[in-house]
């Protein structure tokens, strides 16, 4: 197994830094590594600026808009768009819709939907969960009885993010009730701007709003927004999670994290000594980048695996919740280096101007946020139960 990267791919890491240095607006790039929230606009801003240079499909086939690119160039696109402050694109429409489009879709939902996204004419939320379904996704209930040439849906999602910027949503809702959950459940793409559809806004302990509750109600929907066959969902959906096993490891984002802490360990001192060159500190950053290490061959072994045709589904979870771990370990280590530093309310006092020099601000607040990937795209638990049972085999 050879773990390095071709020449082609050292070229296009080159060409994917150089396009990011001369394209990416400055504000953006400065939001974005500061951790602020972008608006809408903003990401539209981008996403047009990726579309013109063909890279926005970045999962998709060449045939459709998309960059036609394999495993191992997705795999730098992600790291660098982590590492150079640039956004990530509508994840729900490019990275988890498109694949299931252009995979299941009809043509004509092909033609319909695709060139949407990429024109960011159409904004994707993503509907899964519910109350009383998250982890035992199976359990949901939202309800679409098919009505002559439509269906009729009812239902409540939960945590749905940035359903407050999307006019459509793709939803798991239950076709059947038959005996086994899993068999009863559908995709159906549902157009937010009509009667019945209502968005409620669910404020966050850090005071963000970034999670929704979307109530459908009544709701008439056309029998050709059907994707896939009735009652195939589940079996999609295991499609799409073994579509790509490392973008959950956020590796870019361990990577950038990790080298803002050093640098900031470095040009930082504490009773006149750099916080790097203090042994309990020095210690930490070193196992922490040891672990950074490891994730990352990991990752490049997963990576040989799926360009072999060769990698195991249940990977996936393996690689997420280290991932989710590692990205806690080194944000937490940077909060507590950073102490006041850290706290962005602290240097934007809107009286009396910065309290703290932009120079030395030291933006690990945001990191506080990355707790909630202990729960995102499938939790801890769920994680470790599917490690035990399908790897260790216990
Ligand atoms: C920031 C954020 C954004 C999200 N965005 C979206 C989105 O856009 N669209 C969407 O559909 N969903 C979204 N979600 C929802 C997310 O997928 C669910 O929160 C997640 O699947 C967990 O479900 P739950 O919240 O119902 O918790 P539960 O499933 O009720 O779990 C509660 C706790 O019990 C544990 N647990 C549950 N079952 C087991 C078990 N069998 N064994 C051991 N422990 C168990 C869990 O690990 C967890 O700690 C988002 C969540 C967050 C936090």
């Amino acid at each position: 197994m050879d773990l390095n990267f071709s020449p082609e791919h050292r070229a296009f890491r080159a060409d994917v830094r150089r396009f990011l240095a001369d394209s990416l607006p400055d504000d953006i790039r400065a939001r974005t590594l500061r951790g602020e929230k972008l608006s809408k606009a903003d990401h539209i801003r981008w996403q047009r600026i990726l579309a013109a240079r063909g890279w926005l499909g970045h999962c998709w086939s060449k045939a459709y808009g998309g960059t036609g690119w394999g495993p191992i160039e997705r795999f730098i696109w992600d790291e660098e768009v982590h590492l150079n402050g640039a956004p990530r694109a509508n994840i729900p429409a490019i990275d988890l819709l498109g694949p299931l489009i252009i995979h299941y879709g009809t043509e004509a939902q092909k033609q319909r939907f695709l060139p949407r996204i990429l024109t960011s004419e159409d904004w994707w939320c993503q509907g899964f969960s519910e109350p009383g379904a998250g982890s035992d996704l199976a359990a949901l209930k939202m309800r679409a009885v098919r009505a002559g040439d439509h269906y009729v849906v009812n239902g409540t999602k939960l945590w749905t993010s940035y359903a407050h910027d999307a006019n459509w949503i793709f939803c798991l809702v239950r076709t059947s009730l038959e005996q086994k959950k899993q068999a009863g459940i559908s995709y159906l793409l549902i157009d937010m701007a009509q009667p019945g559809v209502t968005v409620s806004p669910i404020i966050t302990v850090g005071g963000v709003h970034a999670v929704n509750q979307v109530t459908i109600e009544d709701v008439r929907v056309p029998a050709e927004n059907l994707l896939g066959p009735e009652g195939d969902a589940w079996a999609m959906t295991q499609y799409l999670l073994s579509y790509e096993r490392i973008v959950g490891a956020g590796l870019g984002a361990s990577t950038r994290y990790l080298v803002e802490a050093r640098a900031f360990a470095e040009r930082t001192l504490r009773g006149g000594v750099p916080l790097a060159r203090i042994p309990r500190t020095a210690q930490k950053l070193a196992s922490l980048e040891a672990d950074l290490m490891a994730l990352k061959f990991t990752a490049y072994r997963v990576l040989a695996d799926e360009v072999a045709g060769k990698a195991e589904a249940s990977i996936v979870s393996v690689v997420k919740l280290r991932g989710a771990q590692l990205q806690q370990s080194i944000t937490e280590f940077m909060m507590e280096e950073g102490g006041p530093l850290s706290i962005p309310d602290v240097q934007t006092l809107p009286e009396g101007g910065p309290v703290i020099p932009e120079a030395d601000a030291y933006h690990a607040q945001q990191a506080m946020d990355r707790r909630k990937l202990t729960i995102y795209g499938g939790s801890a638990e769920i994680q470790k139960n599917i490690i035990a049972r399908r790897i260790l085999r216990i």
